[in-house]
């Protein structure tokens, strides 16, 4: 029988850094996963294929539409699609990086197991696949991630009507494409296929898109994408969506149904828990089907513990890498931590929407004083040089404090730039500390130290 340290159960961004991390700290390590490639959803069929076909189709629009705006003249007629090139790059990404992951593993001696990793007992875990085989081990990670949400009514037929998985491959431009949920992944890929030609719809429940985002900045970031062609329809109840023929039917509760080409289902993602046994063993979760851990990430067993999707919080896949080292030093050092105040959430869209820390939403829900410095995009040189007129930077410090509480971005490289508000975060600096700190110049950077100084009343070129 195989013996192991840590069994790590699933492939994706947390257990692979997990496994990397404990293989780094001297235990002997081995991951399952049941997919022939490494690197999980992230890499597979999720952040990785969704922002390698968002650059393409920027570059289509652009060349389509925005080329000439910096003298650059083509035959706009003359820009041509061709979409197996463009999934075919795509796909060359993704296999790329996953057997970087293979590679890694081979580099910090990780022992990998093909199949589905059910639990046994605390300390053995059976690998089911072609070979069934017992593994033995003192401490067992789950980190098997999460999957699509299903909605009442909504039969996904993985074809027409589908995930992120079917709208990272659709064989052709649809006509019409129906979004059924105006969260990041509906907004991501509803992006990329309305920029290269489809007519995208949004249904959306709630009366806004992005929960949990800024409202301020998810209002904003609404005009911008109705601007660039994409409908939203909000306070929508999907009531149902059927192929029929070759289209799709999509019923919503008082209102006409709406005929489409394609239907994307992105109402969220669900814990991957079955199968594992956990019941068996008693790791305890909640009705949503979430994992409870403690401060280390130890389920309710001994010996066995829990990181990323599968636990509650956000499902970001540098979340789960964070939460994947901890739970590695947590096993080895009988410590760790994770500043979950700290963690930055991205919309790739174009622009790009991102932040960090609370939302002024929550800031007014909770009676904390704050202070508020915005800065707009057009005020920025090298935003009018890159023709990036389009958003603004919110900074939000303690009233009293001068702590920075939040960040949020609207525009161009937001998702670069939050890296900046991350980190002060968290060392803790104040709206003053981002403020005094030199930002070279022409930079996007200047527009978040500008919002720090508008913090105080103070921004220079606003
Ligand atoms: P989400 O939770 O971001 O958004 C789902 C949306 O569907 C919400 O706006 C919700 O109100 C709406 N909705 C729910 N029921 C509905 C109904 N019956 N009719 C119409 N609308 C309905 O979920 P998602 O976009 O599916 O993403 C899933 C997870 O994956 C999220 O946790 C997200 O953070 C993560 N993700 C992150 C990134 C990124 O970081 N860039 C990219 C993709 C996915």
């Amino acid at each position: 029988m195989k013996e192991h340290d840590l069994v790590v159960i699933g492939g994706g961004p947390g257990g692979y850094v997990a496994a990397i991390r404990a293989a780094q700290l001297g235990l002997n390590v081995a991951c399952i996963e049941k997919e022939s490639a490494l690197g999980g959803t992230c890499l597979r069929v999720g952040c990785i294929p969704s922002k390698a076909m968002l650059e393409s189709s920027e570059l289509f629009q652009m060349a389509k539409n925005h080329l000439a705006e910096h003298g650059v003249s083509i035959n706009a007629d003359s820009v041509k699609l061709d979409l197996p090139a463009m999934l075919k790059r795509k796909d060359g990404i993704v296999s790329q990086l996953t057997k970087g992951i293979d590679g890694l593993f081979r580099k910090n001696k990780i022992t990998r197991y093909l199949g589905h990793g059910k639990i046994v007992a605390p300390g053995k875990v059976l690998v089911e696949g072609a070979q069934p085989e017992e593994i033995v081990c003192k401490n067992i990670v789950i980190a098997t991630g999460s999957k699509s949400a299903p909605l009442k009514g909504v039969e996904v037929d993985n074809e027409r009507i589908g995930t992120s998985t079917e709208a990272l491959a659709f064989p052709e431009v649809p006509g019409t494409m129906v979004v059924i949920g105006a969260g990041v992944i509906g907004l991501e890929l509803g992006c990329v296929w309305s920029r290269l030609g489809a007519k995208v719809i949004v249904l959306e429940y709630l009366d806004r898109i992005l929960p949990g985002m800024d409202s301020e900045i998810a209002t904003e970031a609404q005009k911008i994408f109705t601007k660039q062609g994409i409908e939203f329809r909000l306070g929508m109840k999907v009531t149902g969506a059927k192929v029929s023929g070759k289209k799709c039917v999509v019923t919503c509760e008082g209102a006409e149904p709406i005929t489409a080409d394609r239907v994307l289902l992105a109402v969220g993602r669900i814990p991957n828990t079955e199968n594992l046994n956990l019941d068996g063993v008693h790791v305890a979760y909640d009705n949503r089907g979430r994992i409870q851990v403690d401060q280390h990430f130890q389920t309710t067993i001994p010996g066995i513990y829990a990181i990323g999707d599968v636990i509650g919080g956000a499902m970001l896949a540098h979340k789960a890498e964070e939460e994947g080292m901890a739970v590695a030093e947590g096993i080895v050092w009988g410590h760790c931590h994770v500043n979950y105040d700290a963690i930055p959430a991205i919309v790739y869209t174009h622009p790009e929407i991102a932040s960090v820390g609370k939302t002024e939403d929550q800031l007014k829900e909770a009676g904390v004083p704050y202070k508020k410095g915005s800065f707009p995009y057009m005020a920025n040189g090298r935003a009018k040089a890159i023709a990036a007129n389009e958003g603004r930077a919110k900074v939000l410090a303690h009233a009293e404090t001068d702590r920075v509480l939040g960040v949020h971005i609207i525009g161009a490289h937001a998702g670069d730039l939050i890296a900046e508000a991350a980190l002060a975060i968290e060392f803790g600096a104040s709206s003053e500390d981002i403020a005094r700190t030199s930002h070279a110049h022409p930079t996007l950077a200047e527009i978040v130290k500008e919002a720090a100084l508008a913090v105080d009343g103070r921004a220079i070129h606003f």
